[in-house]
């Protein structure tokens, strides 16, 4: 079952997705299912011997290209809408241990491709309004495969952040007549307490409004809305920051740091959304080598994130970090 249903109060979307109970949970790693196939084994997700990037659609999709009717009847208060999208999985490499931070930057460059042609197909669909480009990486964000791999999903709708970030850039756009990321971006490079790196036409930096101790946004230096406009230098600066940012993450506290790893970038929705900008944005959960920032009462309940630092303190140890490993 897979449906949405409209939540009145926040004014959104509520997917249910029950089926997803049954999905494969810390499976021993001799039994992973992303792994190549070997001889003498039963068949995995990938039935090939080798491979290098690989895509397939979820076998526990949250969204489905036919999804059955909803279970409910929709009233004027309750609509409800058949969950009609496309849930993809990505796995990076065919190594079992491979992360971003491990991984050369040729193969970082393949997935910066496939990641584009899979926002260039699944977004000209008429259903698909926007491609949510994201990895959940490490126990601590509920990963329950191992295997490096990141995940695609093709929403028939905007979602709500994305949605609150274009009116705000669209907002500050008409007001100033300048993007609202490029603004922030020439901020953070004239501050430089909060940078993290410049290179090849890419920015990293924790913002100054972080929600998560160690959050770090990087941006295209060139004011692009989506994956697919990135010339080819930049693709391949979009993948050496991105190992770099993975690289200072495990840098930071010594041990293979896990995050949530979220693209924002220009609906598909028919819309030119000429002034937003192609953003990648990295939450890590640890906001201490042992300790776990949780979403308690006031982020659940209020919507009010609490940043237990700051975030010039926290720019000053991932560059620190960096440094000790010589990035
Ligand atoms: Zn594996
Ligand atoms: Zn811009
Ligand atoms: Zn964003």
């Amino acid at each position: 079952m897979s449906e949405m249903r409209w939540h009145p109060l926040l004014e959104e979307w509520v997917i249910t997705a029950t089926h997803r109970q049954e999905r494969t949970y810390h499976p021993p790693r001799s039994f992973c299912p992303f792994c190549p196939s070997r001889a003498g084994r039963a068949p995995t997700e990938v039935p090939r011997k080798d491979y290098d990037v690989v895509v397939f659609e979820n076998r526990f999709p949250t969204f489905r290209r036919q999804p059955a009717r909803p279970a409910v009847r929709a009233t004027r208060l309750s609509p409800v809408r058949p969950a009609r999208g496309v849930c993809e999985v990505v796995l990076y490499s065919p190594e079992h241990d491979l992360t971003l931070a491990g991984a050369p930057v040729e193969q970082i460059y393949k997935l910066v491709r496939v990641w584009t042609d899979r926002y260039r197909e699944l977004g000209a669909r008429t259903f698909v309004h926007y491609v949510l480009v994201f990895e959940n990486k490490g126990n601590a964000v509920g990963v329950t495969l191992t295997h490096p791999h990141g995940q695609i999903y093709a929403f028939p709708y905007v979602p709500p952040v994305v949605q609150r970030e274009l009116e705000a850039s669209r907002r500050h756009y008409s007001r100033y007549r300048r993007c609202l990321f490029c603004a922030s971006a020439a901020e953070e490079r004239r501050a430089r307490r909060r940078l993290l790196f410049s290179a090849e036409g890419f920015e990293a930096f924790v913002p100054f409004y972080a929600r998560w101790p160690y959050e770090v946004h990087v941006q295209p230096r060139r004011h692009v809305q989506d994956i697919s406009q990135l010339t080819e230098a930049e693709r391949w600066g979009l993948a050496g920051i991105l190992k770099r940012v993975a690289q200072t993450y495990d840098a930071l506290f010594g041990f293979s740091f896990p995050y949530m790893m979220v693209m924002h970038q220009r609906p598909t929705d028919g819309r030119r959304h000429a002034h937003y900008h192609f953003h990648v944005e990295f939450y890590p959960p640890h906001r201490t080598a042992e300790k776990i920032k949780y979403l308690a009462s006031c982020e659940s309940g209020a919507g009010s994130f609490i940043n237990d630092t700051l975030p010039e303190e926290t720019a000053a140890a991932l560059r620190q970090a960096a440094r000790r490993a010589r990035l």
